[in-house]
């Protein structure tokens, strides 16, 4: 087993050793959010047929190559096409039909005219423009056409995608799987959040922070509970998570006496892959895989902040590519950072800042307490600013990296326009 992998490193070993899931069907209808395992081919034309743009007259622009709004054309109004209907017959020289938004346009016509450059007329019409060469018409297939692919396979599906979905017939799409990954907390002094905190007792808020964060994209959590500081808990907990895709235990991987959690892991099967990852915060980090069933294994450390920000370097990349996604990393934006940090050689360090969007660009400002106990910073750091595994810090004013783990930051309080 290695220790003390840079971030990158032990980023990349955690993705080459996870799978991407299979595919489900699923109501369409049910399916935005979730990663295409097929690609659409259309099985249809969209429109169906040539059709009109506008409400007007269905014209040949030969009968009108003279109409100017000083010299209009009165022309014949012989049959009416609502939407939904059809053409009774062909539109014959020197006729016109009435004509409604959506419907198709009759044989023999080649242009709409919009009822705007007309005298709305019911028998007959006068008509004020030349038309140019199909306008107000939409193509058949102008949209899609059969054998057309819509969408690709690994496609995120959106909005559009499901409305695209629905015009080409399809309820019942294929997607990949989500991951259901079972949550362990660990650790003598934890208490439920209803339970009284006397005597030294804290609530284990990692449970529910690392659920969420599974909710968040898609991932379903399976909480297994609390675990006491020892080695017959830990398994018998872990063990009832093997049936999930995923496990994900917080505390006990560090080098304390109370510690268990990666020998435990060694006993039911798991095969670690690396311990220790040069980081702050969060060094304490087990992965593994369980050799029978290839279940990915992480053993994150416990500090609440630690927790988060390990699940989100590491977790959540794998449960995003185990669902399919290829973006598996949160977006990052170049940010000035508004105070000095400084900081030791050896490990990258991940600074929970503040974002603030400004006429010169984005500011990140530090927040106050960086412990890594504190997890009220979490909620007050929307992003998290890089500094290299190599740097001593940084000046105020340096430009870094920052990775948006808050993407109502993008959100406008402005319409931006
Ligand atoms: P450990 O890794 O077990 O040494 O835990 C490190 C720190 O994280 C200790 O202060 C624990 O009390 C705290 N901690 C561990 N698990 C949780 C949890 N589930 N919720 C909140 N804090 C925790
Ligand atoms: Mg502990």
């Amino acid at each position: 087993m290695r220790e003390g992998l840079t971030v990158a490193e032990a980023q990349d070993h955690i993705l080459e050793a996870t799978p991407v899931m299979g595919a489900e069907t699923l109501a369409a209808s049910e399916a935005g959010g979730r990663v295409l395992a097929e690609s659409i081919v259309s099985q249809r034309r969209h429109p169906p047929a040539d059709c009109s743009a506008m409400d007007g007259y269905a014209v040949r622009r030969e009968d009108l190559s003279s109409a100017s709004p000083d010299a209009p054309c009165t022309l014949p109004v012989v049959f009416e096409v609502p939407a939904g209907g059809h053409a009774p017959r062909a539109l014959g020289s020197g006729e016109t039909a009435r004509i409604f938004t959506g419907a198709p346009l009759p044989p023999g016509a080649d242009a709409v005219v919009m009822q705007e450059d007309t005298d709305q007329g019911a028998a007959q019409v006068e008509i004020r423009v030349a038309p140019a060469r199909r306008a107000h018409v939409r193509d058949a297939g102008e949209d899609f056409d059969l054998g057309d692919t819509l969408i690709e396979a690994g496609a995120v599906l959106g909005a559009p995608h499901l409305g695209v979905l629905a015009s080409v017939g399809r309820t019942i799409v294929s997607v990949h799987q989500r991951p259901r990954v079972a949550i362990l907390s660990g650790g003598d002094e934890l208490v439920e959040p209803d339970r009284p905190v006397d005597g030294g007792r804290i609530v284990s808020s990692n449970s529910y922070t690392l659920a969420a964060q599974c909710r968040e994209i898609g991932a379903d959590p399976i909480y297994l509970g609390i675990a006491e500081d020892t080695p017959n808990a830990i398994e018998a907990r872990m063990r009832a998570g093997l049936g999930a895709d995923v496990l994900v235990s917080s505390a006990g991987v560090s080098v304390g006496d109370h510690d268990h959690v990666r020998s435990v892991l060694e006993k039911i099967g798991c095969r670690l892959q690396f311990w220790g990852v040069k980081m702050k915060p969060g060094f304490p980090l087990a992965f593994g895989v369980i050799e029978k069933t290839g279940q990915l294994v992480f053993g994150l450390p416990g500090n609440p902040v630690s927790t988060a920000v390990t699940f989100e370097e590491f977790v959540r990349p794998a449960l995003r590519k185990l669902m399919g996604h290829r973006a598996v990393h949160r977006p990052t934006l170049r940010a000035t950072i508004t105070d000095r940090y400084k900081k030791k050689r050896g490990r990258l360090h991940f600074v929970r800042v503040t974002l603030e969007r400004t006429a010169e660009g984005v500011l990140a400002h530090p927040v106050s307490n960086q412990s890594s106990g504190v997890l009220t910073s979490l909620i007050r750091g929307q992003g998290l600013a890089v500094i290299p595994l190599e740097s001593e810090g940084v000046e105020a004013g340096t430009v870094l990296d920052v990775q948006v783990l808050d993407t109502t930051f993008f959100d406008g309080v402005d319409r931006g326009f």
